[in-house]
């Protein structure tokens, strides 16, 4: 018989895994250390336990990535979305789930299944070697024994405990009439051209206003646990930095020094925002220093008062929560697996995806990479173009990884959006033969993406002879 494959934790996407190899005809062996050690947020000892909102976000599969990222998991024949449609509750387009029927279902399945052994217990240390593959599944709340493990193995800037995340845009919704793109005293670096930041300038008056809305903005609250994890080295939320002086922004993430107005060259600006390539496709830039706890309602507010982002579409706004991921661009292979030791596999929210769906997925294709392995078979990832695909993308190299010499780390959780898939040719004259614009453009390119998207997730799944799900 084949050896077990021992999957570490019991969430989203540890479950997910598990289903995944019991489902190719492996054994698992899945460890959850609850009920015998809690985490801060978990409540109960079931498994994939939702720990705050009992939403899976939209569940359209035309137009938004989530939902597309839905649509392929239910063609894997995913236990999460399975157990989410049988407990499905009203919420208009979006999936919501009843939280207990939901997580009993996953417990039951996985319980019941003949190749599946549940084992209670917190894994201390890195699994022992005679456990030969093992999945690491553990979730941004990772207990401190095994996250002090991981960080020793993997060094000391490859594992986070805080998201210090600044808010993202989609390159294609900055107004490039009034940014420009300049490095900060035209410095070419290691791998840079000396116009790798876009730079939108604020007047002394904008600068005043945003300082003002800034301190005025609605935040949200610490939680009790998380404030009492150290974070502030070097990733102060600039609203903390507006109260402590009204300069301190011009002195710190907003410093106009070293940068001319390309639009305007002889007026000195007030403040600079810069903006950085997130990714490698260079559809996504983030907001160099801009960690916050505004608000989400707030920030999109505030963030549009910067001169050049009026009409900015965020692919995610700022956060600052206790989070546990790794450096994964620079530690993961395209499989997953750690460079440095091939036997560890990592899957769900410590690979520096966000959210539950998205963990799911990663659990989904981090059972079907170590199964294949198990029964000597080499898996193809699941091409970019797909919702999966985009994810383990960015996850294991879309991400520009900044190696500047003090440069803070840059990679930080994502949500699959649109930004992570390749360009599309998309049509540009609706079916009355007119030219699309605005909205209209935007669905349509959408569209365009998502049927991509179905088509090449269905070749693959052919090509790798996964069986496909009805619908
Ligand atoms: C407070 C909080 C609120 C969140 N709210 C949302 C939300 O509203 N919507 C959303 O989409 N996402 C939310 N997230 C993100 C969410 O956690 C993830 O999306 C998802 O649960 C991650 O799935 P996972 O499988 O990677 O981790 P988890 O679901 O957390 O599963 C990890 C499992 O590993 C176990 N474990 C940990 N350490 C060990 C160990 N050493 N040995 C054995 N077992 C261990 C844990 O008990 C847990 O069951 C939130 C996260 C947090 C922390």
């Amino acid at each position: 018989m084949t050896k077990p494959i021992h999957v570490i934790g019991g969430g989203l996407a540890g479950s997910e895994a598990s289903w995944q190899i019991a489902r190719a005809g492996v054994p698992v062996v899945l460890h959850e250390m609850r009920p015998v050690r809690a985490t801060d947020a978990h409540k109960t000892d079931g498994l994939a336990e939702l720990v705050c909102s009992n939403s899976f976000r939209s569940d359209d599969a035309d137009y938004n990535a989530v939902g597309l990222l839905h649509w392929e998991l239910r063609q894997a024949g995913s236990l999460i979305m399975q157990a989410a449609d049988a407990h499905q509750v009203p919420a208009g387009s979006a999936l919501a789930v009843d939280r207990d029927g939901f997580s009993e279902a996953v417990t039951q399945m996985l319980t019941s299944h003949p190749l599946i052994t549940i084992e209670r217990g917190e894994l201390t240390s890195l699994p022992p070697q005679d456990w030969g593959n093992v999945i690491i599944a553990t979730g941004p709340l990772t207990s401190p024994a095994l996250s002090e493990a991981i960080l020793a193995r993997t060094g000391e800037d490859s594992l986070a405990f805080f998201d210090a995340i600044a808010p993202i845009v989609h390159f294609d919704s900055i107004n490039m009439d009034v940014a420009w793109f300049q490095s900060r005293y035209d410095k070419v670096g290691p791998g840079g051209t000396g116009r790798d930041y876009i730079n939108c300038p604020l007047d002394k008056a904008q600068y005043e206003a945003f300082i003002d809305a800034l301190i005025a903005g609605e935040k949200t609250e610490f939680k009790e646990w998380e404030a009492n994890t150290p974070y502030f080295d070097g990733c102060l939320p600039i609203e903390v930095m507006a109260e402590r002086g009204r300069e301190t922004l011009r002195h710190g993430p907003m410093k106009p020094m070293g940068l001319t107005n390309a639009h305007n060259p002889t007026v000195k600006a007030y403040g600079v925002v810069q903006l950085r390539q997130d990714n490698a496709l260079g559809t996504l830039y983030n907001m160099v220093g801009f960690q916050t706890k505004l608000k989400y309602g707030a920030q999109a507010e505030i963030f549009r008062m910067i001169p050049g982002l009026e009409n900015a579409v965020f692919a995610r706004l700022g956060g600052l929560h206790r989070n546990t991921f790794l450096n994964s661009p620079k530690l993961l292979d395209g499989t997953l697996r750690l460079k440095a030791d091939p036997r560890l596999r990592f899957a769900g929210q410590i690979t520096g995806c966000e959210g539950y769906v998205e963990s799911a997925s990663v659990g989904c294709m981090a059972g079907l990479f170590a199964a294949a392995a198990a029964q000597g078979r080499e898996l193809t990832p699941p091409p970019a173009t797909t919702a999966m695909g985009a994810l383990l993308a960015h996850i294991t190299g879309g991400h520009l990884v900044h190696e500047e010499e003090g440069a803070p780390r840059s990679f930080q959780p994502m949500n699959v959006n649109f930004g992570l898939f390749p360009p599309v040719d998309a049509p540009n004259k609706g079916e009355d033969g007119k030219r699309l614009r605005g909205a209209e453009k935007a669905k349509a390119r959408k569209l365009a993406m998502t049927q991509r998207a179905r088509s090449d997730f269905c070749s693959w799944m052919q090509e790798i002879s996964l069986p496909q799900m009805a619908g």
